[in-house]
């Protein structure tokens, strides 16, 4: 791999080959796969990882809102693409770049049909979301019969499919909660698939519920967080790549003398004479305020180099006193090494919210290897 000699996210497609072929594994030849690619594909790119993940034979993608999935039909991105949090606003441009929709409540179902009647569709592909304890987004159980009266008096939209989503796919502890979710489901879609004279597909499980839940893989899976390397515990994280590389690289270095400061409001003060570097990546590239003061860290010629003082907008200073380096060598913030859930873990978050994080400001590179 190159050195880095400015501020870029390494995005490895081999490693996401590999992590689709991981979670392919755990699903039967049937079980269809939907590749999430919201927020910019978890920060990474969204066309490359879309592209990507077609040619792997991905069957359906999902984006969070209607302007990212047009994005990806801009691209030419010709597979099937569910919009997972659609706002009646943008449904004119979703049917116009076909989209298909996340219906997830009375409201939007009777908004929907309005908009699909409107235009004369015929049998246009839409998703039914139930609640079944997550309490986010989705029709509740007691919503069946309005659903049934409402598509029954027109054939405008057609139910692709149904799905839930778990609350606590992670969690062993929660184990008995997911079950009683993949119940309630069941129990849900069995109610409405009686009263339809079709039956749609179900789907219910993100990246953990896969690994966790096997009997709610039903005809399709969604999966996040896996393809992009993190598999939300050790022992998932063994077969899986972070394909994402944050990397920067050494702009200055400093001779701190005992009782300087470093950074703004003088939150750091030295108690040696240190050796301070600092990065051109700060809060507007992604680096969180929280990981200043020795809460984050960077790697710099394979060795841990803590952030001190405050992250600034544009920059971090790292101390490398102990550590043999100069002027335009390679930091790395995060990827193989280092990894993203490491520092997260440590820092009350989670992978998801770092990794998606990394602003549009840092450049994109996309390797194989
Ligand atoms: C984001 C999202 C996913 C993906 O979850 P991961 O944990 O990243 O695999 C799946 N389903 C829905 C409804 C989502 O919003």
């Amino acid at each position: 791999m190159p050195k880095a000699n400015e501020t870029v996210l390494e995005i490895n497609l081999s490693a996401l080959g590999d992590n689709f072929q991981y979670i392919k594994s755990k699903t039967s030849k049937v079980t269809k796969i939907l590749g999430v690619v919201k927020a910019f594909a978890y920060g990474s790119d969204a066309v490359e990882i879309a592209k990507e993940l077609v040619d792997l034979g991905v069957n359906y993608l999902a984006v969070a809102y209607v302007k990212e999935g047009v994005a990806l039909r801009d691209a030419g991105i010709k597979t099937p693409i569910i919009v997972l949090h659609p706002q009646a606003v943008n449904f004119e441009t979703l049917i116009d770049r076909c989209l298909e929709p996340n219906l997830y409540s009375p409201n939007i179902l009777k908004h929907f049909i309005a908009v699909a009647s409107n235009q004369n569709q015929r049998n246009y592909p839409v998703h039914l979301k139930f609640n079944t304890g997550l309490n986010r987004l989705g029709f509740w159980k007691n919503d069946v019969d309005f659903i049934v009266s409402e598509i029954s008096d027109t054939n405008s939209i057609l139910v692709k499919s149904v799905f839930s989503h778990l609350a606590a796919s992670e969690d062993e502890t929660e184990r008995e909660f997911s079950k009683k979710q993949i119940n309630s489901f069941n129990k849900i879609t069995e109610k409405l698939f009686e009263k339809l004279n079709y039956t749609p597909w179900k789907h219910m499980c993100n990246t953990s519920g896969i690994f966790n839940y096997p009997e709610a893989h039903f005809d399709m899976v969604r999966t996040g967080i896996g393809l992009y390397g993190f598999g939300n515990s050790e022992k998932e994280n063994k077969s899986l790549t972070p394909i994402a590389t944050l990397k920067s690289v050494i702009s200055q270095i400093h001779s701190v003398d005992k009782g300087e400061s470093v950074g703004y409001n003088r939150a750091f003060k030295s108690e040696a004479l240190l050796k301070t570097a600092t990065i051109p990546i700060g809060h507007a590239d992604g680096i969180s305020r929280a990981y200043g003061n020795g809460k984050g860290w960077v790697y710099v010629n394979h060795q841990k180099a803590p952030i001190i003082g405050n992250v600034c907008m544009d920059m971090i200073m790292i101390n490398v006193t102990n550590i043999d380096c100069i002027e335009g060598d390679e930091v790395i913030l995060f990827g193989e090494i280092n990894r993203a859930d490491n520092l997260t873990e440590e820092n009350n978050s989670i992978s998801y919210e770092l990794i998606t994080a990394i602003s549009q400001r840092v450049k994109r590179i996309i390797i194989r290897r």
